[in-house]
């Protein structure tokens, strides 16, 4: 499929989304692939609200972005901030990066900082849209296009699922769209400033984030990895590898 083709795709799932599933909600970590998605968004759904999460721990390059966005789009995108008084307990019996600490912390900490204004942002919503590609990590990969998120008790858009990461900066290239300068770092894909890191040629394009966790169980808790729930035996998969991931930066 030509990049004007899956773009087409896209287009007819957010046909469907604007027209079926309101209210619906586009949750925008202006990532790579979520800015694909903003400036479509921007640019042809009105009726479709868009949100970011703002964990508090977010690196400086992400508030630029949203300042490029807002001069880009007009559009001030609006900001979720995790609950003060669990933050607080959170850092008081745990430091303010217990999250290295251990498995537990980091989920804990994600689901204070991510998971809970997750759930206050889609209130009342019938779907919400994101900017998973399947092959982002190994937990991703049964992920479907539509699904029921009984998470958060609504449907689940993801419409760049079967993008490659070459769409996706073709995409950008093609359209002139702002990015997160952190990308042309080396960050495949970027979260929060203490949980992300570059990557070099030939890593996973996630292992930028929590390395030093097993890169079979690495989600933050929005997406939750359906194969837990599914199978009770340790998955060893090929991980997905960017053959030359300096290379892709060059080109964009
Ligand atoms: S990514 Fe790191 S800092 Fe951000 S919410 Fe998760 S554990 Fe906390």
């Amino acid at each position: 499929m030509t990049l004007d083709q899956k773009i087409t795709e896209v287009r007819k799932v957010l046909d469907t989304v604007q027209a079926d599933y309101a209210p619906a909600a586009f949750a925008n970590s202006f990532g790579a692939e979520d800015m694909v998605l903003m400036d479509l968004i921007a640019r042809y759904y009105p009726d479709i609200g868009i949100f970011t999460l703002d964990t508090g721990r977010l690196p400086e390059e992400t508030y630029s972005l949203m300042k490029k966005v807002a001069d880009r789009y007009g559009i001030r995108v609006p900001v979720y901030f995790p609950d003060p008084a669990a933050v607080e307990a959170y850092v008081a019996q745990n430091g303010p990066n217990g999250f290295y600490d251990s498995v537990e912390l980091r989920k804990s900490c994600c689901h204070i900082r991510k998971v809970e204004p997750l759930k206050r942002a889609l209130s009342g919503k019938r779907a919400w849209i994101t900017g998973l590609r399947r092959d982002q990590a190994p937990t991703r990969k049964d992920l479907a296009q539509s699904e029921f998120d009984a998470g958060n008790g609504l449907q689940k858009f993801s419409p760049l699922l079967d993008w490659s990461l070459s769409d996706v900066w073709d995409y950008l290239k093609r359209f002139d769209v702002p990015y997160n300068a952190l990308h042309d770092k080396g960050y495949a894909s970027i979260g929060c400033a203490p949980c992300t890191r570059a990557i070099t040629p030939g890593e996973d394009i996630r292992a930028g984030r929590w390395w030093w966790e097993d890169p079979e169980i690495k989600e933050c808790g929005l997406h939750p990895d359906k194969r837990r729930a599914s199978a009770s035996s340790v998955f060893v998969e090929k991980k997905p590898v960017v053959e030359d991931l300096a290379l892709s930066y060059q080109e964009r």
